[in-house]
């Protein structure tokens, strides 16, 4: 009979190797700047963890597995040669139900917004450990390492097989980390994507649908015999003023799932960036001839993307029947990031209702159960692997950004309920 009170306790007395292994993590840059990624010493660092305590971590690049290369969710703006993943399974004694922990070993590159301390060095300060990836998500990674830990010290055995993975090529949607660790045949009954959620539940994510608008006009040089009347910035201020109308269309007729009813706008459309001209002292004067705006649309579950397609190239046709003098033909676009789409576990399924009923254990409070705004590898699993998948992890701040953290209690916390849950979920033998 295993007494879930010392597995909680020993918990408690490893938080030192929580800092240590998550600052060693740290210290190793594993940034994913596409094509490439550099996620491999990072994965040796964390199984060498692995093997100090027994385990045996299958570690491979992925770019072994054929499969991968042809598979409908190969995305050819990021390479999978020298991208590495890590698994390590945990046989369990069988008669339970098999849990897969995954989370992503790579991570953004540093902001161009500068630091206030070194990303690369962690710091400890007043109960949280700064640095890149300490948040999203080197932490989760950690806290699935301390939970092999506690059941190897403990001697304590599931009856499903647990299934521990740190995948690569997460970030920039490339999700192929993830591919890989089915196509290798690690399936189970469920999975937990460890992404940060300060303990609440995301049973469903939204999708993401990136079109990359291309404003032109033939280029003007300067020419002092004629009148120059640039149109790209009228062209612009025109776009982004009717932004406001595809947000309108996106809102009607979308049914909001109770998830998401604490967002005044569950489908926004936000423009992340607008790249236009040149202008220094090393470049000549010039009149900007185009204009390139990256539009992000966020979908929800059960919205199909196909229509947020239709929308989108109905509002682009609108804008040259609207306004003919300045797009006398409707704007170009393009996709060169992988589109999303989103993704949900019900509820009510007893993967979520496993899960909030360890957290309530654990925590002494009844969990959110929330729609997260942003995607993350869970769709993989629920649309294309038939492996229900929710998202859950500890607390912290300031992922993709400056001085990103990650609240150390709350690392503890979570593995404390990843115990409780997967003895629920899997069963103690
Ligand atoms: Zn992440």
């Amino acid at each position: 009979m295993t007494e879930i009170s010392q597995l909680l306790a020993r918990v408690d007395v490893l938080r030192p190797e929580l800092i240590r292994v998550l600052s060693d993590l740290v210290r190793i840059p594993t940034l994913n700047t596409p094509p490439r990624g550099a996620e491999k010493m990072g994965q040796e660092r964390l199984a060498a963890e692995f093997r100090k305590i027994g385990c045996e971590p299958d570690l491979y690049d992925i770019g072994q597995i054929r499969a991968l290369h042809v598979h409908p969710l190969r995305h050819l703006m990021h390479d999978v040669e020298g991208r590495w993943n890590l698994a390590v399974r945990i046989s369990g004694a069988g008669g339970g139900r098999s849990l897969i922990l995954n989370g992503h070993m790579d991570t953004v590159p540093p902001s161009e917004f500068p630091w206030k301390r070194n990303p690369l060095q962690p710091a400890v300060e007043d109960g949280r450990l700064y640095g890149l990836g300490a948040y999203d998500m080197k932490a989760s990674l950690t806290a699935m390492y301390l939970f092999a830990r506690v059941l190897r010290e403990s001697g304590a055995r599931l009856r499903g097989d647990l299934i521990l993975e740190s995948v690569c090529d997460e970030e920039d949607a490339g999700v192929h980390g993830t591919i890989a660790q089915r196509l290798r045949g690690y399936h189970a009954d469920a999975a937990l994507a460890l992404e940060p959620s300060a303990l609440s539940i995301f049973n469903m994510h939204k999708g993401a649908y990136f079109p990359e608008v291309h404003l032109e006009e033939p280029a003007a040089g300067i020419n002092l015999n004629k009148e120059l009347i640039p149109q790209i910035p009228r062209m612009l201020g025109t776009f982004l003023m009717e932004l406001d109308h595809l947000e309108k269309i996106r809102e009607s007729g979308v049914k909001t799932p109770p998830e998401y009813q604490h967002q005044k706008k569950p489908t926004p459309v936000w423009i992340c960036r607008i790249v236009s001209g040149l202008w220094g002292k090393s470049v000549p004067i010039v009149i900007a001839s185009r204009v390139q705006i990256f539009v992000y649309l966020q979908t929800l579950p059960g919205e199909p993307l196909e229509l947020v397609r239709n929308q989108f190239a109905d509002w682009i046709a609108g804008l040259s029947r609207k306004h003919p003098d300045l797009f006398p033909k409707p704007p170009a676009y393009e996709f060169t990031l992988r589109q999303m789409d989103p993704s949900f576990v019900p509820s009510d399924h007893s993967l979520v209702t496993t899960l909030a009923r360890a957290v309530e254990t654990q925590t002494g409070a009844r969990p959110k159960i929330l729609g997260s705004p942003a995607p993350c590898d869970m769709f993989a699993f629920n649309n294309h692997f038939g492996i229900p998948c929710v998202w859950f992890g500890p607390d912290g701040g300031n992922a993709h950004a400056p001085d990103e953290y990650v609240e150390l209690d709350s690392v503890v916390e979570c593995v404390r309920c990843l115990i409780r849950f997967a003895g629920d979920w899997c069963g103690w033998a």
